[in-house]
């Protein structure tokens, strides 16, 4: 009897080692190590927080919209161009609000992708940003068409167009969207615009939605350009704070976006200002 007890806690030793020693188990427990000391979102949690969270965030969009009517009222008043007239907006973080997608990153530990993108897109569902609807409505009321140039690639054009509608904006068909094409510079668009609309105003949460002077970020990152053109600030152009990501992260990584996460991380704290 004591033999078979001593050969029964015998087995059941063997097994456990078995069981602790699944290769699987081992590489499973290695993997999602490794993923989490590679892939870490947590530099998008402060800003997306704030876009989403902050009063502030809804004052500052409530604001910059209010002040885009009276630049209307204004630009409406003194101009006498006879093209039909226009407000040129960019869509993502400028009339749609696209943290959730930041906040999933955040969430589910990963990064942007592509593919990633196209599925949020594809659901049509984010939201308006505050005080954007209302505003290219009274645009509409004053007989001010609403251009929407983004970069948003042209395979999502059927979504974008049905998210834009479901939330009723003006305006939300083929001929007024311009999504990317071949190049990510909006020049070729703007242009395009130009030649049929007067376009009074631009608004936009990265300067290149005014201009592509503002790609050019250098070593200054692009303030020194800014500091020249502050003139169309408030008069030809509305900027709208992101700080979730955008064209300003470039001179960060000295202009390699696809840079190793890990290094990228390095970079974000090596530009700091700090004593
Ligand atoms: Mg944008």
């Amino acid at each position: 009897m004591k033999t078979f007890i001593k050969l029964s806690i015998f087995i059941v030793f063997l097994i456990t080692i078995a069981c602790n020693t699944n290769p699987n188990k081992e590489t499973n427990t290695n993997s999602s190590i490794k993923t989490e000391k590679i892939v870490n979102s947590d530099y998008l949690l402060m800003s997306t927080l704030w876009f989403q969270k902050s009063a502030e965030m809804q004052a500052v969009y409530l604001q910059t919209y209010h002040f885009a009517k009276l630049i209307i009222d204004n630009k409406l008043n003194l101009n006498n161009n006879d093209k039909p007239k226009a407000v040129v907006v960019d869509i993502d973080e400028t009339v749609l609000d696209n943290s959730s997608f930041e906040a999933h990153c955040i969430t589910k530990n990963t990064s942007y992708t592509s593919e990633e993108w196209k599925a949020w897109v594809d659901k049509s569902e984010a939201k308006a940003l505050p005080g954007a609807l209302d505003f290219l409505k009274y645009a509409k009321e004053k007989g001010v068409e609403t251009i929407y140039i983004s970069n948003r690639k042209k395979n999502t054009q059927v979504s974008t167009l049905t998210n834009l509608r479901k939330l009723e904006f003006p305006f939300a068909d083929d001929t007024h969207l311009f999504l990317r094409d071949s190049v990510s510079t909006k020049r070729y668009r703007r242009e395009a615009v130009l030649d049929k609309y007067d376009v009074i105003l631009y608004i936009g949460d990265n300067l290149t939605d005014y201009s592509e002077i503002f790609e050019n970020r250098n070593s200054k990152l692009a303030k020194d350009i800014v500091e020249k053109n502050k003139a169309v600030l408030g008069v030809d152009f509305l900027i709208l704070p992101n700080p979730m990501y955008g064209e300003w992260e470039k001179p960060v990584f000295d202009n390699n976006m696809r840079l190793p996460k890990a290094e990228k991380d390095s970079l974000r704290k090596a530009i700091l200002n700090t004593y």
